[in-house]
Order: C-alpha cells, then sequence, then structure tokens
C-alpha cells in the first residue's frame, strides 16, 4: 500500500493546498494530510479548526485522511507507515527550502521519498500567510481557500 503524508501547518488550508492533494489522489493508495503542531508557532485557526476545514474539503476523497502531529515529520511517517512525503513547488524559494528539507529526511530515513509536485499557475500566488493578512484586516479571501470551507 503506498502511503503518503502531505505535512504543513494548513493555517488555513488554501486552493493551492488542495489542488496538490487531488493531483496526488491518483497516485496513491492513501494520502494523509498532517498538520504540524509546533509548540513555539502562533496559528490564526485552532488545530480543531485546521482539521475540520480539511476535513470538509476532502469529504467526498476516500482516500485523503487528516490528522495531527508535533516532532519529526520522518518519525511521523515511520508511525503512519508511510514511505512518501508530498510537498508543493510554487517558486525557486519553496524549491530551495523544498530541497534542504528533503534532503536532510533523506539523510536521516532513506528509506522515505519525497515527491514534489509543481503548483498550478492559477494558484501560484496563493499563501496561508497572504490568507491570514487578509482576513486580520477584514477583507474578503474566499476565492483563496477550498468551497467546502466558510472562514
Ligand atoms: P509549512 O508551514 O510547512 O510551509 P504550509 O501549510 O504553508 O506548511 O504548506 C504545506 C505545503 O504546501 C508546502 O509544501 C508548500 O510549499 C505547499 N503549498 C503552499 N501553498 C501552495 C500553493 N498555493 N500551491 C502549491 N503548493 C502550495
Amino acid at each position: 500500500m503506498k502511503i503518503a503524508l502531505f505535512p504543513g501547518s494548513f493555517d488555513p488550508i488554501t486552493k493551492g493546498h488542495e489542488d496538490i492533494v487531488k493531483r496526488a489522489i491518483p497516485l496513491f493508495d492513501k494520502i494523509i494530510v498532517a498538520i504540524g503542531q509546533n509548540s513555539s508557532k502562533i496559528y490564526h485557526f485552532t488545530s480543531e479548526k485546521r482539521k475540520a476545514f480539511i476535513s470538509d474539503t476532502f469529504k467526498n476523497f476516500p482516500t485523503v485522511e487528516v490528522k495531527e502531529y508535533s516532532g519529526l515529520t520522518v518519525d511521523f511517517c515511520k508511525k503512519e507507515n508511510a514511505q512518501y512525503i508530498l510537498r508543493g513547488l510554487r517558486n525557486p524559494s519553496d524549491f530551495e527550502f523544498e530541497k534542504s528539507i528533503a534532503q536532510m529526511n533523506r539523510a536521516m530515513v532513506p528509506e522515505i521519498e519525497t515527491v514534489l509536485i509543481l503548483t498550478a499557475p492559477e494558484y501560484s500566488a496563493i499563501s496561508s500567510t497572504i490568507v491570514r493578512d487578509i482576513l486580520k484586516n477584514g477583507g474578503n479571501a474566499r476565492q483563496f481557500v477550498p468551497e467546502a470551507i466558510l472562514l
């Protein structure tokens, strides 16, 4: 069984994340969207909210699950028997960042392969950071997040 873990903060999930997961569905038997909990990070949405947004987004996709984790992503992969880490790439700075994480993860656990999917051009400008800024300033961010979620 091919299991991929898609780790991130998802604060909140955006149309960019949704697109990466949907395009990865045919590649894997199961995709675990893994919400990382970093105790030194302050989140805009509670973990319950972030989890509910993701569950609502993929409610019609039975091979997609949502879980929370803390600690190293590779340790959570081992716990969940995931052989793949899924990540999205928007631009050269994502590439540089993802390259170092993937190479360091591979040095720690060579059996886990990172799979990078390029963003669809229409979503390449979308980031959770900008969505949060819009919300903090009272704007409407609906066009940037999955249809299923109401912010
Ligand atoms: P992190 O806090 O780990 O960066 P994010 O929730 O911001 O987590 O992102 C998780 C993954 O989704 C990362 O690989 C990121 O590059 C990717 N991603 C974020 N936004 C987009 C987008 N608009 N299109 C494609 N991939 C994206």
